[in-house]
Formats: structure tokens, C-alpha cells, sequence
């Protein structure tokens, strides 16, 4: 026990100090594509490298080519880099949910770089004070897995761990809808679990936020839509925030809970 404790002291603070600071990702951290700023258009890859058609072309005939990524669709593979004879790098930025899905399509463009620009993140210190003076209480969301693969799963539970402790900010996951603001739904929406999806939603009080976690829930991803999954959580809830990535990390979704935060005062006025 003592050997613990001298461990623990020994350690240090563990918890990062996002959203205070810009998240830290590791060096082979694989983020959204963008286009190079000297990179040529004809360069740029076309929709048949992109697994999970993300890559879209734009009319025929058009110069120069435009090419346009759903970042909600995009798994971060890597692919079209690897295709795009250095044309495209995969960016470093995990601030990428947005409120619609629109926000999430970007044009490929090398004379602007193709960036991707992440709105603001919400002020950091006063998020645990507006979700109280919202909600009266700290923010309380329900995981809805509705056929995922868990890899997004895994990510929403490591938010709970001491490196990100979602709880610092005022934000914890709960057992019942009933106790929830919101849901934080994973998975493409199988066409079986699409009724649970629903009555779920329903249990929850309003105002109500729904966040769909990673590129199945946003998009349908990789499942696409199909006799077996709905394609996104957004085909069968009105979704307020989309966190895009396959899947995103710890402070990608931190980041879209903030937003959401804010939604909820949208929604309460
Ligand atoms: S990173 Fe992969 S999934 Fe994303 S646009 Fe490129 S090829 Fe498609």
C-alpha cells in the first residue's frame, strides 16, 4: 500500500489539461486530410482511392477540378495521402466536430491549403458553471452503442480514466435515460437496434442533446446505409453535434461535448 502511494506521488499529475491548453497528440497521430498549399490539382486523388467514399469529385469538365472530403465519412486511413505523390498530408488537428454535417465537408484547394477550420472551442473555465446555470446540475449523458465496432466505445470510456477525467468538467455518463440530458450514440444505427435508438431518445427529458460519436455515427462510415444499418445516427435523431474519426480520440470527443454544451443553452432559450 505504501509502495502505491510513494508510486502515485512519485507520478504526478497524470490528468491532461485540455481544453486549458491545445490537446498534445502523439507523433504518428493521423488526422484530417488536407490539401498541400503547393500541391497541383491534378495531383490530388480521385474518389476510386477512398475506401469509405469520402473523396468526391465535382462536376465533370470544371476548372481547375474541384474534389471535395466528408470528414464525416473519412476513417483518417491515410490512403489518399499515401496515393496523392505528397498533394495531401493528414493534418494534426482533433477539433473537428461540428453542429452540422455540411460543416464537415471540405474542399480540396491547394492555393488556400485545403485547412480545415475548427470553430472556437467554448471558454474553457466557465463550461462547468453554464451547464449548472442550464441544467442546475452537472451535465449527465447516456452511451448508446448502436452497433458499433467499439472502437468508439473504447475512446468514450477512456474519458472516464484519470488522463482525461471528463468529470472535471462537469460532465458524467449515467445508467438510465431517464437521468440523461443527452445521448452520446455510437454505430451506424442498425436497422434491429433502430427502435431502441429511438424509444431511448425518447426517454430522455427535453432539452435534450444528441451527440453521434465517430464516422458510423455521423455518416454511416464504413456500414454505409444499407437493408442492415440505418447509415448515422442523423437518418433517425436530430443530431446536435457530430464528432468525426475512426474513432476520434479522447479530446476530439471532449471537444464536441463542449460544443454540445453550448447547444443546450441554445436549446433552453
Ligand atoms: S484518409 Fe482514407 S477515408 Fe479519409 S478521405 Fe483519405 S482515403 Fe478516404
Amino acid at each position: 500500500m505504501l509502495r502505491a502511494i510513494l508510486r502515485s506521488l512519485r507520478t504526478g499529475v497524470v490528468t491532461i489539461d485540455y481544453p486549458q491548453r491545445p490537446a498534445r497528440v502523439p507523433e504518428r497521430f493521423r488526422g484530417a486530410p488536407a490539401a498541400r498549399e503547393n500541391a497541383r490539382f491534378d495531383a490530388l486523388p480521385g474518389p476510386s482511392c477512398c475506401p469509405s467514399g469520402a473523396i468526391v469529385g465535382g462536376p465533370p469538365g470544371e476548372e481547375p477540378p474541384r474534389q471535395t472530403i466528408d470528414l464525416g465519412r473519412c476513417l483518417f486511413c491515410g490512403r489518399c495521402a499515401e496515393e496523392a505523390a505528397g498533394a495531401l498530408e493528414l493534418g494534426r488537428q482533433v477539433e473537428l466536430a461540428a453542429h452540422t454535417r455540411t460543416r464537415l465537408v471540405v474542399t480540396l484547394e491547394p492555393a488556400a491549403g485545403g485547412r480545415v477550420t475548427a470553430p472556437p472551442p467554448p471558454p474553457d473555465t466557465e463550461v462547468a458553471e453554464r451547464i449548472r446555470r442550464v441544467l442546475g446540475r452537472s451535465l449527465h449523458l447516456r452511451h448508446l452503442d448502436s452497433g458499433s465496432c467499439n472502437a468508439c466505445d473504447w475512446e468514450l470510456t477512456a474519458l472516464l480514466n484519470p488522463v482525461y477525467d471528463v468529470r472535471r468538467l462537469g460532465i458524467d455518463f449515467v445508467a438510465s435515460p431517464r437521468h440523461a440530458d443527452g445521448v452520446v450514440v455510437t454505430g451506424p444505427v442498425t436497422r434491429n437496434l433502430e427502435t431502441a435508438v429511438h424509444r431511448t431518445w425518447e426517454a430522455v427529458p427535453a432539452p435534450r442533446v444528441v451527440i453521434a460519436v465517430g464516422a458510423c455515427a455521423v455518416s454511416g462510415g464504413i456500414a454505409g446505409t444499407s437493408y442492415a444499418s440505418a447509415g448515422g445516427v442523423g437518418e433517425v435523431l436530430p443530431v446536435d453535434v457530430f464528432i468525426p474519426g475512426c474513432p476520434p480520440r479522447p479530446e476530439a470527443i471532449l471537444f464536441g461535448l463542449l460544443l454540445a454544451v453550448g447547444r443546450i443553452a441554445e436549446h433552453s432559450r
